[in-house]
């Protein structure tokens, strides 16, 4: 059994705790949602009073949370203050690649071990504990990391040095944003040319065109029934956040002179859909707008 503090319990990190408990684990919970803690406590976490308790006498801290501004001012302001020598410490938000070396190299100044480690698998595989890890750190590190993370996932891939694990997730998500839109124009093509959707998705599911967008989280409804196309796009994964993760991939695209002419479609698209219709909406809501019709205010 660890002793582990939990920072962040959002729409992932809420599931991924519950796992950490299942998996025997101690866990000291925080966020700034009372109701978010409150579900943490039920499912048999103890409440800390803030992020900074959440850190003190704990072996490993874990953070979920929205996005690098968060992720240096949680670190900056209470754990860096608060945990104990030989705390490992593992961020496993999706953030720009120079914050997370940034705050990992502070973490390193002060003689701790810090990994990046985003997750794909959303909040299905949060729930499942089927998340894929890749981790950026140093080898010891990812050692000593892999078995609390196998209590969250099932593939724990290190992808090199600080920073890595988020290269790794930004191209990710720079790929699923585009496939997300690139299979959403399909289906709207398919109904206006008469071709039933269960009969593309028979078809493309198991041809050339299959992917993750296509095959496990259909944006049109009907063929994938846990797909949240089905329920009036419930978040799962937030237009706003794959906005995110977008501008975070067209940011670091340039930074490293790569062209990236699909991920920056991508990244306008999605942001017209933010800016004119509900961004906490999931993301695969996007066919509603290449459909033609004004997403939900
Ligand atoms: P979320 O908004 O549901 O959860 C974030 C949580 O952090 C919230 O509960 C919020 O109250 C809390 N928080 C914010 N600032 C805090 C602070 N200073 N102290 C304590 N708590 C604070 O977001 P999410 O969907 O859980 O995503 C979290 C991270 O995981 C993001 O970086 C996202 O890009 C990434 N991610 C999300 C998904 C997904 O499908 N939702 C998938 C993969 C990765």
């Amino acid at each position: 059994m660890t002793a582990i503090g939990f920072i962040g319990l959002g729409n992932m990190g809420g599931p991924m705790l519950v796992n950490l408990v299942k998996a025997g684990h101690d866990v000291k919970a925080f966020d700034l949602s009372p109701d978010a803690l409150a579900a943490a406590v039920a499912a048999g976490a103890t409440a800390a009073a803030d992020a900074g308790d959440a850190c003190r006498d704990v072996d490993v801290v874990v953070t979920m949370l929205p996005a690098g501004p968060q992720v240096r001012s949680v670190y900056t302001g209470s754990v860096f203050d608060n945990v104990r020598e030989g705390t490992l410490l593992l961020d496993c938000s999706t953030i720009d690649v120079a914050t997370a070396r940034e705050v990992a190299q502070m973490a390193a100044d002060r003689k701790l071990e810090m990994l990046d480690a985003p997750v794909s698998g959303g909040t299905g595989g949060a729930a499942g504990g089927t998340l894929t890890f890749m981790v950026g750190g140093s080898p010891n590190g990812f050692g000593s990391a892999k078995p609390i993370l196998e209590g969250m996932g099932t593939t724990i891939i290190h992808a090199g040095g600080i920073g890595n694990g988020q290269v790794a997730k930004l191209c990710n998500n720079m790929i699923l944003g585009a496939t997300m839109i690139a299979v959403s124009e399909g289906f709207v093509m398919a109904e206006k040319l008469g071709l039933d959707q269960q009969t593309l998705w028979d078809i493309c599911s198991t041809a050339t065109s299959s992917c993750w967008a296509m095959n496990n989280y259909c944006p049109m409804p009907g063929p994938v029934p846990t797909a949240p196309s089905n329920r009036g796009y419930p978040a799962g994964f937030t237009a706003a956040m794959m906005l995110k993760d977008l501008k975070l991939a067209q940011g670091a695209a340039q930074d490293a002179g790569a062209a990236t002419p699909m991920g920056a479609a991508a990244a306008a698209m999605y942001g017209l859909f933010c800016q004119s219709g509900d961004q906490s909406l999931d993301f695969s809501a996007i066919i509603g707008m290449i459909r033609g019709e004004l997403p939900k205010n």
